[in-house]
């Protein structure tokens, strides 16, 4: 803690007591250098890792987008509010666990696709094909033009009746 006084690095605490709603801490602090005092109020804050954008920028995790985004792919679908909190808690936990000071987005993507994947089909193949066009358009594509090239069921079944199938 720097002494905002004369800058000096050294600095000890005189007193320490909880604050607010007792979630803070109010410490007193003397400054080694030049003996002026000064408060500190220190808050637990939950150690979430900042979130790298494709294009490098940083910002904070935003718990209140990864939901507006989660519940844009459910909309209208048969999956309770409590599921999807359930799985948001699931995914937080998950970017917490190892520790890491950041995260690219692409990691909260795949989160949410893997949760998505077992709440529901449908929400999981909209969010999907949404973050995998922002993410890499070719790759997409590429996908689409795949599914396209698949003959469909009724099609294949036609043709094998040509080919004299019984
Ligand atoms: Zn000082």
């Amino acid at each position: 803690m720097r002494c905002p006084f004369c800058n000096a690095l050294d600095t000890r605490v005189v007193d320490s007591r909880a604050a607010g709603e007792g979630d803070q801490v109010r410490r007193r602090r003397e400054c080694i250098a030049c003996g002026e005092r000064f408060t500190t109020y220190e808050k637990v804050e939950l150690n979430l890792p900042r979130v790298v954008k494709s294009d490098g920028s940083r910002a904070s995790f935003d718990e209140m987008k990864l939901r507006l985004g989660m519940l844009r792919a459910l909309e209208k679908r048969p999956v309770s509010t409590q599921d999807v909190e359930a799985a948001i808690s699931r995914i937080t936990r998950k970017l917490m666990a190892p520790g890491d000071p950041e995260i690219p987005t692409k990691r909260i993507g795949e989160l949410v696709m893997e949760e998505l994947k077992s709440l529901d089909q449908v929400a999981y193949v909209r969010f999907a094909s949404v973050y995998r066009q922002f993410q890499d358009v070719q790759a997409f594509r590429e996908e689409i033009e795949r599914l396209e090239q698949q003959p469909d069921p009724e099609a294949l079944r036609k043709q094998l009746d040509l080919l004299g199938k019984d």
